[in-house]
């Protein structure tokens, strides 16, 4: 067996060459390499014995926690598919995963089983529930994020650390394959009903491989864990990377700027990864200080656009450079990337910050709407081939050949490459706005309301207009000391914009929507406004 196999045999390797050191740390508390390898053999123990098969599907519903690790690994280890799925999500959207995906094991939080889960999944394939406290492997309260207490057992439930400490024998023979599904990721659904990526552990051992080398981390790093795990930049930039490297991972129950900034001090990781609103509001938590970030070797964003001004306002008041990285759930995170030692280029006409080049194996592409390349500069739709592509959609042949023609992913993103072939990403296709049959792309206007100093999250979307057919409507958050208003912020914009692009409507917000992930929802934006 190579290690690079799955995540399962580096997790295997890490505990015959390090079985004692930490791998995750938890509030206060630690488990060690040895105790994740025991307590999930326990849980693949467990679910093969309750009569899981070999390419069943397990769905994980968590939070950031031990919990979820123990759930991901148990369900590896006894041969699962797991299907993380957000937290966030709504039952009707849980109801639509558990049936699409036909989903045979659920694994969630006591209290969200208790408050809809259970109504939710009787409906559903599931047969096999194991809930837990996501909080009970901490050993100090944190009055600010911890304001539950354990439930008592259902009934109906086996508790997920009676099951992981029980020392059950993990099932022989079950070990997943370069080439098995690891997971089936649902998009994080800025565009519609959910559909299922299918990321094989191939997939995700390229990418996890990809994101640790080269980063210049200590022999042992510590990563802080900014982004969800059930998002597929936090399962495999975060979690993989740092299994694959015999790291520690510092879990942060959810994200919280002070919490997080506290557990920056406390643990002093190396690492993270996250949205680049995650990053805004660091920088705009009233205690932030340049030495929480003292401790940081690289900082990656991705899986958002990152604005220029971000990147340049981050380094001057804290230090660290963000690396950009740009991927989708369907490329198993990154296909492009900042690679170390090396800044992403600012285009000058557009004022777009480059993602980053393409990674070794991985072949990008600027297509127009025929499927012809287009020559560099030229804008046209991202398309990708390479080892972290996965093999198409969950039971969807028509929408695995309508994105992933002849093996390639269509990206549905619009964007360029210069002659050095940096990639910039210009766009999501379908988020351009048509003002007077003029193009604007949003994040050209977003760009240059980031250089304001008072703001802290920026949206634009296209508004239905009577005389242009589309109008630009910029959505506002302020950083807690600004002090504009909408008329400045449109004449700042005029001031730096040709005359169809700037906003005719801004509108401030006290904080912006967004996803589980950290992306701002354009789409709930307009139909706020459809709305009105
Ligand atoms: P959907 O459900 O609409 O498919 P999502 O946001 O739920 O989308 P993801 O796979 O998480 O699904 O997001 C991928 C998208 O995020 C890309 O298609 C691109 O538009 C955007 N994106 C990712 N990284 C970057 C980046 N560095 N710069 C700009 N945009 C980015």
């Amino acid at each position: 067996i190579s290690p690079a196999d799955s995540l399962v045999h580096a997790l295997r390797r890490a505990v015959a060459e390090t079985p004692g050191s930490d791998f995750l740390a938890y509030f206060d508390g630690r488990l060690t390499y040895r105790d994740v390898d025991e307590l999930s053999d326990s849980v693949a123990g467990h679910l093969a014995a309750r009569g899981l098969r070999r390419g069943d599907r397990v769905a994980v519903l968590l939070q950031n926690s031990p919990h979820f690790v123990l759930a991901l690994l148990g369900a590896w280890k006894a041969g699962a598919v797991v299907v993380p799925v957000n937290p966030m999500y709504k039952s009707g959207e849980v109801a639509h995963v558990l049936r699409d995906g036909e989903v045979a094991a659920l694994i969630c939080s006591d209290r969200a089983w208790e408050s809809y889960l259970r109504e939710t999944a009787s409906d559903s394939p599931v047969r096999i529930v194991l809930t837990g406290c996501e909080l009970d492997f901490q050993s100090r309260g944190d009055a600010r994020v911890l304001t539950f207490e354990r439930l008592p057992q259902a009934p109906d439930t086996d508790d997920l650390v009676t099951v992981a400490r029980a020392g059950h024998k993990a099932p022989e023979d079950r070990d997943p394959g370069p080439s098995d599904i690891a997971l089936i990721s649902y998009t994080s659904g800025t565009s519609g009903t959910p559909k299922g990526a299918t990321n094989t552990h191939g997939n995700i051992m390229y990418n996890a491989e990809r994101q640790r080398t080269g980063l210049g981390l200590p022999k042992r790093p510590v990563y802080f864990g900014l982004a969800p795990l059930f998002h597929i930049t936090g399962m495999v930039c975060q979690f993989g990377a740092c299994l694959t490297s015999g790291g520690t991972l510092v879990l942060a129950y959810r994200f919280e700027a002070g919490v997080v900034l506290d557990a920056f001090a406390e643990h002093r990781p190396h690492y993270t990864v996250g949205p680049s609103t995650a990053f805004m509001a660091l920088a705009a938590h009233p205690s932030v200080t340049r030495d929480h970030f003292s401790s940081f070797r690289v900082i990656s964003s991705g899986g958002a656009p990152l604005p220029p001004a971000l990147v340049e306002k981050f380094r001057a008041g804290f230090g660290p450079y963000i690396r950009n990285g740009y991927g989708l759930t369907e490329c198993t995170a990154p296909c492009a990337s900042v690679p170390p030692g090396l800044e992403a280029p600012v285009d000058p006409v557009s004022g777009t910050l480059a993602v980053g080049l393409p990674g070794p194996d991985t072949v990008v592409r600027i297509v127009d709407d025929a499927g012809a390349e287009v020559p560099f500069g030229e804008q046209g739709e991202i398309v990708v081939s390479g080892p972290q592509v996965v093999p198409g959609y969950w039971r969807r042949p028509d929408a695995t050949a309508a994105t992933f023609p002849g093996g390639e992913l269509r990206t549905g993103d619009i964007g360029f490459m210069d002659e050095q072939g940096w990639l910039y990403v210009v766009d999501r296709k379908k988020d351009m706005i048509n003002a007077s049959g003029f193009k604007v792309w949003p994040r050209e206007v977003e760009d240059v309301l980031y250089t304001h100093p008072a703001v802290r999250e920026a949206a634009v979307v296209g508004v239905p207009d009577g005389y242009r057919g589309e109008t630009v409507k910029a959505y506002i958050s302020l950083r807690p000391d600004a002090d504009t208003d909408p008329d400045a912020l449109a004449a700042y914009c005029k001031e730096r914009l040709a005359a169809y692009k700037y906003p005719r409507q801004v509108e401030i917000l006290p904080d912006l929507p967004k996803t589980a992930s950290g992306k701002i929802l354009r789409r709930e934006l307009r139909s706020r406004t459809q709305g009105n």
